[in-house]
C-alpha cells in the first residue's frame, strides 16, 4: 500500500463508514490513515448511550494505528454522508491529530469521492503541541 493515492485512501474511507456505530446521531463517518511505511488503518465513529464516551472515526482510526506501533503519517481521509459539502474534522479530532505532527495531509471528502486536501496546520493553525511540553522543560 505504498502507493496509497487520495482516491484509494478516500475509498477506504467510505468502506469504513460503513461500519459505523452510530445508533444516536444515525450520522455515519469512516476514516482512513496512512502511516509513513504505506500502511493503511481505517475507523468509524463508534457512539455509546453515554454520549460522551462517544468516538469519533478519525480518533479511532489513529488510535489503531498508534496501538500497533505507528506514530507517523502522511494522510487521513474522511468519509461522510453529506452529499454536498466535504465532511470537516471535529476540534478534538483536529488536535489528535496534531499530537503526530502538523505537516501531514487531510482529505475531506464528499460521497462522490471528491475531496478536498488540508493539512492539519491549515485546519489547526498556532496550534499547541508536544513540542510546547518540551520547551517548557528547557526554559
Ligand atoms: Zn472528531
Amino acid at each position: 500500500m505504498s502507493s496509497c493515492n487520495p482516491q484509494v485512501l478516500v475509498q477506504r474511507s467510505q468502506e469504513a463508514r460503513k461500519l459505523a456505530y452510530c445508533p444516536y446521531s444515525r450520522f455515519r463517518v469512516g476514516a482512513a490513515v496512512l502511516t509513513s511505511d504505506g500502511t493503511v488503518f481505517t475507523g468509524c465513529n463508534v457512539e455509546n448511550a453515554c454520549y460522551t464516551a462517544g468516538l469519533c472515526a478519525e480518533r479511532t482510526a489513529i488510535s489503531k494505528a498508534v496501538s500497533e506501533g505507528h506514530t507517523t503519517f502522511k494522510a487521513i481521509a474522511i468519509a461522510s454522508d453529506l452529499e454536498d459539502r466535504f465532511i470537516s474534522p471535529c476540534g478534538a479530532c483536529r488536535q489528535f491529530m496534531r499530537e503526530f505532527g502538523s505537516q501531514w495531509d487531510v482529505y475531506l471528502s464528499k460521497t462522490d469521492g471528491s475531496f478536498k486536501q488540508m493539512t492539519v496546520e491549515e485546519l489547526l493553525p498556532c496550534s499547541f503541541g508536544p513540542d510546547d511540553l518540551r520547551a517548557r522543560e528547557n526554559p
